[in-house]
Parts: structure tokens; C-alpha cells; sequence
């Protein structure tokens, strides 16, 4: 409580700080959401505030209110090295290390400014001077509630405000369906619906908005591409560049893919790999006892939720599918 009561008398300093919001690479709507929820409360208290991300996100975040202001850090470098270097106060939502943010990570790091950490990832590593954090909530755009509250302002969650954490905490819970879903959570979603937020419009946006293109793609990846690995309770779909050329997948079709391989009855780990230009991106998601972060960080440089994880590797992408079988057997007790 005193860390919030310190944060807040020096975002309301006159004159007001500079903030920089920035978030994971390829944000999602937990990630876009709560940067673009705090950019409308900081707003409301006459804070001048600047989203960065650090690479480009998918077309089914672009509804967002705000959106339009956010800064690609890949597309604008200069521009945002020169942010962060003037910045006095740098938030950063929905991830618990700075290598998440690629290159602008080292700015950061170098940067004066005090660092705010609000996220919901296991063993943040500590780059902070101010944190709201937990393992508890549901979302960043949770937490981002949250401190509004603890801030005693919730009179600022307008409608564009309350639309930006509902996506988030939306996606997060699979739809409020994940065992993150709390009574808390709903309370703040119920508010959020008193603020304005339109459920079915958000839903709408998220997963009513793919390409042709897309919804093809799926029905390939999961008539052609799926492999079950029956000893293992293991779904796993791979997916080469040529692949992605064919279906002119861009940022963001993927998202979602990984699940399917988890609706099918006694499978208890969903895995996608996919051949992105710069490195190969990996997908975990589990039902039960497999630590999908622990693995995700062991063998791919990686990390995540228990359940719900991620890791990448510079690896071919056929050296990445050998290499992850050859694995899966020390993990065997969590599989059974
Ligand atoms: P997704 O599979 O949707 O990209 O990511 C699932 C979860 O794992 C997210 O919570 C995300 O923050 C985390 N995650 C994804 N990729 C990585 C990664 O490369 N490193 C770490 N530490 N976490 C990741
Ligand atoms: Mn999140």
C-alpha cells in the first residue's frame, strides 16, 4: 500500500512525469489491453502516457480505443529510444523479464526512470522499483483494475477504458473458463460491464474478426498437421514456412491454434510449433500436472503460467519437433 501511495504522488507531480507503457513482443489482448486501459486512466489525470510496444500485434487487437497511438518500437526505433531515454516513469505490464521486450529491454534497462512492474507471470526477476504482482490474478488488465482501485479512482474507468480490460481478461480466462477465473474477477468484469464494456462487441472483435485465409489454415493445420503421440498424451502440430507462405498467415492467425489439440478428450499436453522468420516459436498448453512453464524454460529458453506457456528456439524447425520428443520421457510421471 505505501508503494501505491509513493506511485501515485509521483505520477500526480506537478510538472506531470513522462510515462512509457510497454509490454511483451507480440502482445495479446492482456498485454495491448492493459497498456491501452492505464494509458486511459493516466489520461484522465492529465498524464501524458506513450504505449511502445515492441514489435506488431495482430489485426484482431486494432478495435481497441487508443490503439492508433501506440508506437511500434520495430517500425519507429529512434523515435521510441529517444522516449524511453526522456522518460521519468516506465511501466511494464504483462511480462516478468525485460528479455520478453527483445532490444528495447537493453533501453529500459539503461533508462533512469523508475520501472513499474505489473504482471501476473511466475518469479518476476526484479528489474523494478515499484511492483503489482501476483500469480493470483487472472490477467494483467486485472491488476491494472486493481491498482486503479487501490489508487482510489475508479470514478476514471471510462467506457474506452473498461473495453481494454475486459478484452484482456477475457482472453486471459479462455473466457472466464480457466482456474484463474476468480470471484474477484468476475467482480471486476461485472464493474467493467457497468463502465460501459459491451461483451458481445469485444467477443465479436476477438474471435468473430479472422481472414478466409485464417479459418482455412486451421482446418489444414488440424486435418493434415495434427500428430498424436498416444504414449504421451500429446497433441502436437508443426507448421514449416511454406506453410504459413501458402495461407499468407500473419501476426496473430496463429493465436488460439494450440487449443485445439487440448479439446481432444485424454490429452493432457497441446504443443505448437511454429517457423517464424527470425526463430522458431513454441506453444505448451496442459490440462493438469504438467508444468508447461518448467518444461518450456528447461529445454526452450522459455516460460510462462503452469498451464500455459511459451519458448522459441534458433534451431531448424525439424531439429526444434526431434528435439522436443527427445524430451517429453523426462516429463513422462506429469503425463499419466
Ligand atoms: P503463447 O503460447 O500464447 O505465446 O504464450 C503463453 C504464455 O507463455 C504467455 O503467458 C506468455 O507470457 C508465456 N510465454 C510465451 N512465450 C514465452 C517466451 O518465449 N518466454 C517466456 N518467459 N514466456 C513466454
Ligand atoms: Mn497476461
Amino acid at each position: 500500500m505505501n508503494q501505491i501511495t509513493e506511485l501515485k504522488s509521483l505520477l500526480l507531480a506537478t510538472p506531470r512525469p513522462q510515462v512509457i507503457i510497454t509490454t511483451h513482443h507480440k502482445p495479446d489482448a492482456d498485454a495491448l489491453g492493459s497498456s491501452l486501459g492505464l494509458y486511459h486512466f493516466l489520461k484522465s489525470l492529465d498524464i501524458p502516457a506513450q504505449v511502445i510496444t515492441p514489435t506488431d500485434y495482430g489485426d484482431f487487437l486494432k478495435w481497441m480505443p487508443g490503439e492508433s497511438t501506440v508506437i511500434n518500437f520495430e517500425a519507429f526505433e529512434e523515435k521510441s529510444a529517444k522516449l524511453v531515454d526522456e522518460a521519468d516513469i516506465i511501466f511494464c505490464l504483462d511480462f516478468n523479464t525485460l528479455k520478453r521486450i527483445n532490444r528495447l529491454g537493453e533501453l529500459v534497462a539503461k533508462s533512469s526512470s523508475k520501472k513499474v512492474l505489473i504482471d501476473h507471470h511466475l518469479e518476476p526477476e526484479g528489474f523494478e522499483d515499484f511492483r503489482l504482482w501476483t500469480t493470483s490474478a487472472s490477467s494483467t488488465c486485472e491488476l491494472v483494475f486493481w491498482l486503479i482501485e487501490l489508487m482510489h479512482e475508479v470514478d476514471h474507468v471510462s467506457a474506452d477504458l473498461a473495453s481494454c480490460l475486459y478484452a484482456g481478461i477475457m482472453t486471459d480466462t479462455a473466457s472466464f473458463k480457466h482456474g484463474s477465473t476468480t470471484p474477484t474477477t468476475h467482480r471486476v468484469a461485472a464493474k467493467l460491464l457497468e463502465k460501459g464494456a459491451k461483451p458481445n462487441r469485444i467477443f465479436e472483435s476477438i474471435y468473430d474478426n479472422y481472414s478466409e485465409n485464417r479459418t482455412r489454415f486451421i482446418g489444414f493445420c488440424l486435418s493434415e498437421k495434427l500428430q498424436i503421440l498416444p504414449d504421451f498424451k500429446t497433441a502436437l502440430i508443426v507448421v514449416n514456412a511454406e506453410e504459413l507462405g501458402r495461407y499468407k498467415i500473419i501476426t496473430g492467425d496463429t493465436e488460439g491454434l494450440v487449443n485445439y489439440g487440448l479439446s481432444i478428450t485424454g490429452i493432457e499436453l497441446s504443443v505448437l510449433i511454429i517457423d517464424r522468420t527470425v526463430s522458431r516459436k513454441m506453444s505448451f498448453r496442459s490440462k493438469t500436472k504438467f508444468p508447461a512453464n518448467s518444461f518450456a524454460r528447461q529445454h526452450f529458453n522459455g516460460g510462462g503460467h503452469f498451464n500455459a506457456a511459451g519458448g522459441e528456439s534458433s534451431d531448424p524447425i525439424e531439429m526444434v519437433e526431434e528435439k522436443f520428443k527427445a524430451a517429453l520421457p523426462e516429463f513422462l510421471e506429469y503425463l499419466n
